[in-house]
């Protein structure tokens, strides 16, 4: 299939980051008349010309539904979906028939809550969810929580954002049937030692759910070494059209599990006296896909790997070094999540200012950031805080852009004081 233009670069040189940066169409553009400065990636990721290609090839040349048709359009459309799942099967390090794709994180969390979570748990059981989780990793639970029974215990965090894993690990009591834990948080950048506590969970027999949204964009992740029960992700964080993302899980829980959603192709048979489900991944994708946007993540997932996704993470740490050693000078300034392994977010506030009324004021210099509570209240809560900025950095952003974002703040500064 014409998946659109690839970039072609040599594997083993250092990368050119302008040219990496130019691959971006939407970096060119001015808000405000000013250039724009998208500190805004752990939002939504800004998508390379590649996956744009990719994505209107399909529309063009190959639209039609996948797994129905014998024509030509219909195969060549299934095995386009089929090879983006075992694109990004392999960029994971896992088997493709244990990739559900699905619409995003919320989805894939929500799967492992009514599908796995739903029929096993119950009253006096323990749902183990650490305090920095996004939304989209406590509601799900708290949801279970509700309708089974079962409890849902916070896994508390230190000062400077990092899990408090001692703690952790005393909470993975005998009555704690699942863990939900973030691989990189949203807000704080913590990198979480996820290796380690699945490790600890697997030994109390406690399954696993790692929210991976914020660390397959950012660095080289091994989803079989981490030893999880279950990763979600979603592909629009990584170079990948929105309405992407997937579920891995170990394959006896997929066989175990029921179906969450029921429709076409996730059946081998139906009839009123009964349904037999198709095996997984596809007993978990009832209706048509996103089939274009599957496309289009197959192609991120080449983008992704053509840069490396090491020099990704040290491109990234690079940039937030730079940005933190800047912030640092800025009076008044308090960063919020300071853990020793940290990814390129930095959320921030200014003595008197409201974190709103900057990022409004950052917009007119041309500067995207986000200002909230970044779906994370209960680590809001924890910080005694209603709102942060967050500045959150990809690859292609540039240290004149750190420079300049800063530059920018230290004006809304001075007109908010
Ligand atoms: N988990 C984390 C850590 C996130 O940052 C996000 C998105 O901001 C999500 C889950 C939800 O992802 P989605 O909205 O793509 O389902």
């Amino acid at each position: 299939m014409n998946a659109g233009p690839a970039p072609h670069r040599d594997p083993a040189a250092a990368p050119d980051w302008t040219r990496v940066r130019a691959d971006f169409p939407l970096l060119e553009r001015q808000v405000h008349g000013k250039p724009l400065i998208y500190f805004d990636s752990a939002n939504t990721g800004q998508k390379p010309a590649s996956v744009i290609a990719a994505t209107d090839a399909f529309y063009r040349h190959h639209n039609a539904n996948v797994s129905r048709a014998v024509h030509t359009l219909g195969t060549e459309a299934t095995d386009a979906y089929e090879g983006a799942r075992r694109k990004l099967a392999r960029f994971l390090n896992v088997r493709a028939d244990e990739l559900v794709l699905c619409s995003g994180t919320t989805f894939a969390i929500n799967l492992v809550a009514y599908s796995w979570a739903l029929p096993r748990l119950g009253p006096g059981d323990v749902i183990l969810v650490s305090r920095m989780e996004h939304h989209a990793n406590i509601v799900p639970w708290q949801l279970v929580a509700q309708r089974t029974g079962a409890s849902v215990r916070v896994a508390e965090i230190l000062p400077d954002g990092s899990l408090d894993l001692p703690g952790l690990y005393a909470a993975m009591t005998a009555d704690v049937k699942l863990l939900a834990v973030t691989h990189v948080s949203n807000v704080l950048g913590t990198v979480n030692p996820v290796r380690d506590i699945c490790r600890e969970a697997r030994k109390r027999g406690i399954v696993t759910v790692v929210d991976g949204s914020q660390a397959v964009p950012h660095r080289p992740v091994d989803v079989a070494a981490i030893g999880c029960d279950f990763y979600a992700l979603t592909g629009h964080k990584m170079c990948g059209p929105t309405g992407t993302g997937a579920l891995w899980a170990r394959r006896e829980h997929l066989q175990a599990m029921p179906p969450f959603i029921g429709g076409g192709e996730m059946i081998k048979e139906v009839s009123f006296d009964g349904t037999v489900f198709n095996d997984p991944p596809h007993k978990f994708e009832a209706g048509t896909p996103n089939i274009a946007g599957f496309i289009g993540l197959g192609a991120a997932v080449d983008f992704l790997e053509s840069v490396g996704m090491a020099r990704i993470e040290a491109r990234e740490t690079e940039l937030l070094a730079h940005a933190t050693e800047e912030l640092g000078k800025i009076e008044g300034l308090r960063i919020f999540g300071t853990a020793p392994e940290k990814a390129a977010v930095i959320s921030f506030l200014i003595e008197g200012a409201h974190a709103h009324d900057l990022a409004t004021l950052l917009d007119l210099e041309g500067v995207a950031i986000r200002s909230g509570q970044h779906c994370a209240h209960p680590l809001l809560q924890f910080f005694g805080v209603a709102a942060t900025c967050r500045a959150s950095l990809a690859f292609y952003n540039t240290h004149a852009e750190i420079e300049a974002f800063v530059a920018a703040l230290k004006k809304a500064r001075r007109l908010l004081a």
